[in-house]
């Protein structure tokens, strides 16, 4: 069966309450029941991230249905913005989210160990760590900014509920064993990639930079960064098909705790090769396009993917990242029934 996902065309921006409601994307909620908006909340160093314009007729009409919004996202991995709840909060404000007027939790504690572990049984996982609110919440809307991402090929839906609601640990799960190399020969010292680590892993001696494997979080920073193009992911010891499936069975274990109470808004706008996280997301790929909206996560990230292929004339993820398929995590996710890649697009008008 075809999974129906909804477009609001760019130029219809302006209608993405009337489209919202038209859809009943939002039809599962009940007064009273606590709904987590699952975003990011991007990076002060730059403007990618999702408009809280964009948000205010969301807001609006989740609080006419006398529900318990409120926005949210975990602390990362890594040292700098977003590392704990307070430098995390300043992001919240430098970009205005505060404004929206509803609550903004950082789940899983000021340093991401409140969680709770939840029994999955898939090939790579056999419990997942998840921020502890989201195992007490009635159901979860993802508001998602597609782009690019370096361990992931795309950064959608599946990728903002897995690595995005899991505990420190479970985010460290799902990174295991990648650690970058360095094709030393080519390096220059210019410390670009000291400078973006956000572990404090790398540096320089003798004008060449090391990579310390103890403090290394797997996070692909610094390949973005290196001017000389001379850091990359061994990918012989954990496959690009290998990550994603770590993060496609993190994505189910997280959206099967409320299976018929989840829905997903993917903004293709700013649509940058890189992730919100790092302070330079890479250049733009393609125009902004609009907003999908599915209850289905697999089909959602599909359909972007197509959507933007579709609009730039060619597959601008793989032309960026070959060696990272995202179809992994598409594939991976319909083997184990997160969702399905037949989807039906419709159209707002
Ligand atoms: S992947 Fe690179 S930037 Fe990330 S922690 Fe490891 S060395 Fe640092
Ligand atoms: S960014 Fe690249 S060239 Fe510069 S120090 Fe790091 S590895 Fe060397």
């Amino acid at each position: 069966m075809k999974s129906k996902v909804f477009f609001l065309p760019i130029e219809k921006i302006n209608e993405i309450g009337k489209f919202v409601e038209e859809i009943g994307i939002f039809d599962f909620i009940k007064e009273e029941e606590k709904i987590a908006l699952k975003i990011h909340f991007g990076n002060t160093k730059h403007n990618n991230q999702i408009p809280p314009d964009y948000l205010k007729d969301i807001v609006r009409i989740l609080q006419n249905k006398n529900c318990f919004p409120f926005l949210t996202d975990t602390n990362v991995l890594y040292r700098g913005e977003r590392a704990d709840t307070f430098s995390h909060m300043k992001v919240v404000h430098f970009h205005k989210f505060h404004t929206l007027g509803i609550p903004i939790i950082i789940a899983g504690g000021f340093n991401g160990t409140d969680e709770v572990p939840i029994e999955v049984n898939y090939k790579h996982f056999r419990e997942i760590y998840v921020a502890r609110e989201y195992t007490e919440i009635d159901g979860m809307v993802a508001l998602t900014h597609f782009k690019g991402h370096a361990l992931a090929g795309i950064g959608g839906t599946i990728k903002n509920i897995s690595m995005g609601c899991a505990s420190r640990k479970g985010k460290f799960a799902m990174h295991a064993n990648i650690v970058p190399q360095i094709n030393r020969s080519g390096c220059v010292g210019c410390g670009s990639c000291v400078k973006e680590c956000p572990a404090g892993a790398i540096e320089l001696k003798n004008k060449k930079a090391y990579i310390d494997e103890e403090k290394c979080i797997g996070c692909a920073s610094c390949v973005h960064a290196c001017p000389e193009k001379v850091i990359s992911i061994p990918w012989s010891s954990v496959s690009p098909e290998e990550f994603q499936e770590r993060i496609v069975e993190y994505a189910a274990g997280v959206i099967n705790m409320y299976r018929d109470k989840f829905s997903s808004l993917n903004f293709l706008i700013n649509i940058a090769e890189d992730c919100d996280c790092l302070s330079n997301p890479g250049e733009i790929l393609c125009r902004d396009i609009g907003i999908v909206a599915s209850k289905d996560p697999v089909a959602i990230d599909k359909a972007s993917v197509d959507i933007i292929k579709d609009v730039a004339g060619k597959d601008v993820f793989l032309e960026k990242r070959p060696n990272v398929p995202y179809s992994f995590q598409i594939e991976y996710g319909e083997k184990i029934g997160l969702g399905t890649s037949n989807y039906e697009l419709i159209k707002f008008s």
